[in-house]
C-alpha cells in the first residue's frame, strides 16, 4: 500500500461503506474505503428495494446523485400480503411519490457505480483488499491490517455487512449469538414488456411484493415457517426469494433451499407473475437482525461500527435494511465533519455524542 495513513479507514463498500466515504471525502479529509470483494458489489446479494434517502442526502453524494445511477426500476407500487401457502390476502398501493428514494436494483451492478462516485469525490477505493483486523495502539484504535499491509487512521469506521466477523473476532459483540435470517434469492429472466404487462406499470417503473408466509403445509406436511417471500421487478428480470429467522429454519426445516425456493415459486400472489420464467443467477446471505437490544459495541476510541453489523432493519411495512446501513454511513460522515471542525478526537465519547446520538434519534 502506498499511502498508509488517512484521516478516516473505511472497511467495506456496501450502502454504509460507500455513504460514509462519500461524506468524508466532501469534507476535503483523506479517506481510504477498502472492499474485499473484487470489485463493490461482487458480494452482494440483496433482493433489492434499496432505499437511496441517504445517498442523496447532501452531506453524502448529494441531491443529484441518483442521475445516471444504474438502478433497475423506480418503485412505483409495492404490495403486502399473507400467506398460509393455499389462500394469500394482500393489497398492493400505487404512488411514485410514496415510495420516492425506492429503486429496485442488482447489487453486482449497482454498488460498483457509487464506490466510482466516492472516488471521483476524493476517496482512495481499493476493491480486493481484505481487512483481518484492527490495529490498536495506545489504547485506541488505530487502522487495519489487510492482505496487503497495514493502513493507519484517526479513525475507523467498520462496515462489514451483516456477517459482522471483525466484530466478533475484534471482541465487540455483546450477545453470545445474535439473531440472523437466512435470505435466500434467484434471478428470473422476463422480458420487460411482459414485466410491465404482468405487474400493469409503464415502461421503467417498478413494482415490489412482500409476502409473511405462516405455517404453511409443504408436501402434505404441516411445517411452522414464518418466513418472508419477495418478488422485486427488475428492467427484464424479476427478483424472487425469501428471508426466514435462521432459528426458525434449524427447527422446522430439514430439506434443503432450493426445494423451499421451488415451493415459494409456487405460491399464491407469486406464482402467477413468475410462471414461465428462467432461472439465471441464485444466490444467498445472512441477514443480521436483533436490532439495538443486540447491537454489538458500536464505539470504541478511534473506532465506529456501522451498516447492517449493527443489526438494525425495518421489517413493516417494507423491508428497510439498506436504508439504516447507509444511515449510519451518513451520520458518521456528518460527526467526523463536527469533530474536525471544532478539532474534537475520534475519541469513544465523541462518536457518541456525534455519531451514536444521530443514530438513536433517527427514524431507525
Ligand atoms: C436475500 C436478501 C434480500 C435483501 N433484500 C433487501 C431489500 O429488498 N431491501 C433492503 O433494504 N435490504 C435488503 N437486504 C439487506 C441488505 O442487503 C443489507 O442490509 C445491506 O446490504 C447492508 O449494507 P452494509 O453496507 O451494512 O453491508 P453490505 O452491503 O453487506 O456491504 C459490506 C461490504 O463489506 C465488504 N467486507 C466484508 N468484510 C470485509 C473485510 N474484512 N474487509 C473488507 N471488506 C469487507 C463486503 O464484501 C461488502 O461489500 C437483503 C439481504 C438479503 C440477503
Amino acid at each position: 500500500m502506498e499511502r498508509v495513513h488517512f484521516d478516516v479507514i473505511v472497511v467495506g463498500a456496501g450502502p454504509a461503506g460507500v455513504t460514509a466515504a462519500a461524506g468524508v471525502a466532501r469534507t476535503g479529509a483523506s479517506v481510504l474505503l477498502l472492499e474485499a470483494g473484487a470489485y463493490a458489489g461482487a458480494e452482494n446479494w440483496s433482493g433489492c428495494v434499496y432505499f437511496a434517502e441517504n445517498l442523496v442526502h447532501p452531506d453524502a453524494f448529494g441531491p443529484e446523485a441518483m442521475d445516471g445511477a444504474p438502478f433497475e426500476r423506480a418503485v412505483v407500487r409495492r404490495g403486502i400480503g399473507a400467506t398460509d401457502g393455499d389462500t394469500m390476502v394482500g393489497m398492493s398501493h400505487q404512488d411514485a411519490s410514496t415510495f420516492q428514494h425506492c429503486y429496485t436494483v442488482l447489487r453486482p451492478a449497482f454498488d460498483p457505480w457509487w464506490a466510482e462516485r466516492a472516488r471521483q469525490l476524493g476517496a482512495t477505493v481499493m476493491p480486493g483488499t481484505t481487512v483481518t483486523s484492527l490495529i490498536r495502539r495506545g489504547g485506541r484504535v488505530a487502522g487495519v491490517h489487510t492482505e496487503r499491509g497495514p493502513a493507519y487512521a484517526d479513525v475507523v469506521f467498520l462496515a462489514e455487512g451483516d456477517a459482522s466477523h471483525l466484530v466478533r473476532y475484534e471482541g465487540l459483540e455483546r450477545v453470545q449469538s445474535p439473531d440472523f435470517m437466512q435470505g435466500v434469492k434467484v434471478v428470473l429472466n422476463l422480458p420487460a414488456s411482459e414485466i410491465d404487462r404482468r405487474f400493469g406499470l409503464a415502461p421503467g417503473e417498478g413494482a415490489a411484493w412482500e409476502l409473511m408466509v405462516r405455517n404453511p403445509s409443504l408436501a402434505g406436511r404441516s411445517l411452522h415457517l414464518n418466513m418472508g417471500a419477495f418478488l422485486y421487478t427488475n428492467r427484464d428480470s424479476l427478483s424472487l426469494g425469501y428471508v426466514v429467522p435462521l432459528s426458525n429454519l434449524a427447527k422446522n426445516f430439514k430439506g434443503n433451499h432450493e426445494d423451499l425456493l421451488a415451493w415459494v415459486r409456487t405460491l399464491p400472489g407469486i406464482a402467477e407473475y413468475v410462471e414461465g420464467a428462467e432461472v439465471s443467477a441464485f444466490g444467498t446471505k445472512l441477514i443480521r437482525t436483533g436490532g439495538l437490544t443486540q447491537a454489538p459495541i458500536l464505539v470504541e476510541d478511534g473506532l465506529a461500527v456501522g451498516g447492517s453489523a449493527c443489526g438494525l432493519g425495518i421489517d413493516i411495512p417494507c423491508p428497510n435494511f439498506t436504508g439504516p446501513a447507509s444511515a449510519t454511513g451518513l451520520y458518521f460522515a456528518q460527526a467526523f465533519r463536527d469533530m474536525a471542525r471544532t478539532g474534537k478526537p475520534p475519541s469513544a465519547a465523541n462518536l457518541t455524542a456525534l455519531y451514536l446520538d444521530r443514530l438513536r434519534q433517527s427514524r431507525y
